[in-house]
């Protein structure tokens, strides 16, 4: 079979190979690929920052999948072939502190599909059935494949902020994770706005005000006379960063209330700043990162719900088969959250 995969230390170099199809252990199913969106981690594995410089290459790369069972090893118990399903793909070992406590989020030994090992840009995955959700009969195929970048937002914004009704929050970024955590925060009643910069002028930004969002350019408009407007000069309660960007920040600092709370969920921003304003606002500095089972659970019954509106999200205009455009336009912000259809690997 065919899988596209990152085959050298350099810009771009995805290239498909040839793989042959996993023998599921005891303890696993094996999965039919369906649908595998693109993630703002994959396209970092195709520009290779310094993030994946663990990979060994080739590998088949994709994480954020929908599937069918086809088989199962003897052990498995809770999933038969024909179970429509999603992968957790960042599991942890089940035996460090972390994992011992229920932080598996944040183990201390974690692998990553489609970064440690083959991931679900190829038409058969093996997976453990401890890392797999069944899909409820309500949520299409293709949209169960945006379930893992969901969860991060669930996790970011049920789990991990303080938004409830009645919320002022902005959330920072209209990448992928940006616009589902908008989405998650106004589920949970909030009030939400989302900000991006000139790049995103063009499909993110339009994107956010198709999904209901009131939107900010900060290259063109006053995030501080908006922030004012929106608020009677208080500031909001609650700001997502998920830019990644060393702006992210101190603009979160900037906008935010006196006594709210800034949630960290992107990377990669490197930045510098006084601190005192933080601390004498007394800002509750959160971070989010990755998630776990109820994240995934709470995302299904939101795309099921309509509440994270799939159909209007996912893109589908590209194909693992011309997949460098896919990622040169993701990059240059021209889409959001590509979705493959992943059959096309199976002729
Ligand atoms: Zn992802
Ligand atoms: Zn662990």
């Amino acid at each position: 079979m065919r899988g596209l995969a990152k085959t050298s230390r350099s810009q771009g170099a995805m290239e498909l190979v040839d793989r042959e199809r996993p023998e599921p252990e005891p303890d696993e199913a094996l999965i039919e690929v369906d649908y595998a969106g693109l993630c703002g981690s994959d396209a970092g594995i195709y520009e290779f920052e310094s993030a994946f410089e663990r990979m060994e290459l080739p590998t088949v790369i994709g994480h954020e999948y929908s599937g069918r069972v086809v088989e199962v090893g003897d052990a498995v118990t809770k999933f038969a072939v024909g179970d429509r399903v999603v992968e957790r793909p960042i599991r942890g070992c089940g035996d460090c502190y972390q994992c011992e406590i229920g932080e598996s989020n944040v183990c201390q030994n974690s692998v990553i599909t489609g970064v440690d090992h083959d991931g679900a840009y190829e038409p058969y995955v093996a997976v453990p059935e401890d890392a797999l959700h069944a899909v409820p009969d309500g949520v299409e195929q293709q949209h169960a494949a945006m379930v893992e970048p969901t969860s991060i937002a669930t996790r970011a914004v049920i789990q991990n902020s303080r938004v409830r009704a009645g919320t002022r929050v902005l959330v920072e970024g209209p990448g992928p994770i940006g616009l589902l955590t908008a989405q998650v925060a106004r589920a949970q009643g909030g009030e939400v706005v989302v900000s991006g910069v000139g790049q995103d002028a063009d499909y993110r930004l339009p994107l956010a005000e198709e999904l209901g969002f009131e939107t900010v350019n900060v290259a063109d408009d006053d995030l501080d006379a908006v922030r004012d407007e929106l608020t009677d000069g208080i500031g909001y309660d609650v700001v997502f960063d998920t830019t990644g960007h060393p702006s992210g920040l101190p603009s979160a600092v900037d906008e935010v209330r006196k006594g709210g709370q800034i949630v960290l969920i992107g990377q990669t921003g490197e930045t510098s700043m006084p601190y005192s304003p933080l601390v004498r606002s007394e800002i509750d500095l959160q971070c989010s990162y990755a998630s776990k089972y109820e994240d995934f659970e709470n995302a299904l019954r939101l795309i099921d719900t309509g509440d994270v509106d799939a159909e209007t999200f996912i893109d589908d205009r590209f194909s693992l088969l011309e997949a460098d455009e896919a990622f040169e336009t993701f990059i240059e912000g021209g889409t959001c959250k590509p979705v493959f259809d992943v059959s096309a690997l199976r002729n």
